[in-house]
């Protein structure tokens, strides 16, 4: 049983930096989340700050309730697993696991249990004897991982653990450690700057930017309810469209179009006056066909055509220099460059976001 609370942090470096800002949240036991964002964005710092690598500047970190903030890292039960292995190249793959223990004076058949069934687990019990050189990297990361599993630590920390793998290798370490972590139940934060790696293994999302959390959510809440155009613009591929409209007594206007959206109970209520904003839609709901719900229609100029093969990626000019770009099966056969397309939108699916603030509407 291991939770963490995060209360009011804030990291001012030595050079009056200041990387965290007011950083609260509550991690539940078990819990896998994800820190993720833009480079620079106080992920790791605020990942050390638990760890105990780097001081808080003010705030409190508790672990299961008990005040943390003064305890040395190797007291707070913590195991980290960093972008670089950091494995010991004379050492073996045994010899690599079991060094920490060796470190903290267990016993040597309890060592030998915990490195031989984390071995198992990661599937390098053929590898125990190879030295790191004679490793790929999948495998090297794995004894990484398999280094923080013998600990048995109450919590794990990883900072870009993947970030050093080929693409396809990432996607597959990414479903091990998503498995490790349903075997071993372990709370667990995952920084990364990757939004596929965060809405694929992560049980609640922690978006950030300059140092500010801007959203915390499962990552259905990110992707559908996205609390502002920064978070909506950061997850998703390809990016949420913006369009520039008016919204105004039930009706948004952008360009030459105006969508009825007061029979949506809920947006009613923020018909009074015009006001400014952004819509937002997300490049698989714009259709090229009508359909359920798919009932409002626009006009775009197919510019350029993506195909992917299970998908196809539809770049239109919409209006002077707005572009669209439209996500579809890869099944598309009849569209050309230079098109005029008719285009389909399900009001019900759009997002809006009040141009001033940035922040959502509904
Ligand atoms: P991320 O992990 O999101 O890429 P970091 O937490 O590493 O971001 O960095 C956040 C900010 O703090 C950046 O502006 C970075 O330059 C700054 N920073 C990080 N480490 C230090 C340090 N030791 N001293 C001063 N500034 C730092």
């Amino acid at each position: 049983m291991t939770t963490i609370k995060l209360e009011n942090m804030n990291k001012i470096y030595d050079n009056n930096v200041q990387a965290v800002f007011d950083f609260n949240l509550d991690i539940e036991d078990q819990e896998f989340i994800v820190f993720v964002g833009p480079s620079g964005c106080g992920k790791s710092t605020t990942l050390r700050m638990i760890a105990g690598l780097e001081e808080i500047s003010s705030g409190n970190l508790f672990i299961n309730d008990k005040l943390m903030n003064e305890v040395s890292p190797k007291d707070r039960n913590i195991a980290m697993v960093f972008q670089s292995y950091a494995l010991y190249p004379h050492m073996t793959v045994y010899e690599n696991m079991a060094f920490g223990l060796k470190l903290r004076k267990l016993e040597k058949d309890e060592i030998d249990l915990r490195v031989r069934k984390a071995a198992e687990m990661l599937q390098l019990t053929d590898y125990l004897d190879r030295k790191p050189k004679a490793l790929s990297g999948g495998q090297r990361q794995r004894v990484a991982l398999g280094r923080a599993i013998v600990r048995q630590a109450d919590i794990f920390l990883m900072d870009e653990p993947l970030s050093n793998l080929d693409a396809k290798l990432r996607v597959q370490m990414r479903t091990e450690i998503t498995l490790l972590h349903e075997k071993l139940h372990t709370t667990t934060i995952y920084v990364t700057h990757d939004q596929v790696e965060a809405m694929s293994m992560a049980d609640r999302i922690v978006v950030m930017k300059d140092g500010y959390i801007q959203q915390v959510g499962t990552p259905d809440e990110i992707y559908y309810s996205p609390t502002n155009i920064f978070v909506a613009s950061f997850i998703g591929t390809p990016a949420m469209n913006f369009i520039d409209g008016d919204l105004e007594d039930g009706y948004i206007s952008f360009n030459k179009y105006k969508m009825d959206i007061s029979h949506f109970p809920e947006k009613i209520k923020l018909q009074e006056g015009t006001k400014k904003i952004v819509l937002g839609i997300r490049p698989e709901d714009i259709k090229l066909y009508p359909g359920q719900g798919y009932d409002f229609e626009i006009e775009g100029k197919i510019i350029n055509i993506e195909k992917l093969g299970d998908e196809t990626i539809i770049h239109l000019e919409f209006s002077g220099n707005k572009n669209l770009q439209i996500k579809t099966s890869g099944k598309e056969r009849d569209i050309d460059i230079g098109e005029v397309k008719k285009l389909y939108i399900n009001p019900y699916f759009i997002h809006i976001f009040e141009a001033k603030t940035g922040n959502r509407l509904f």
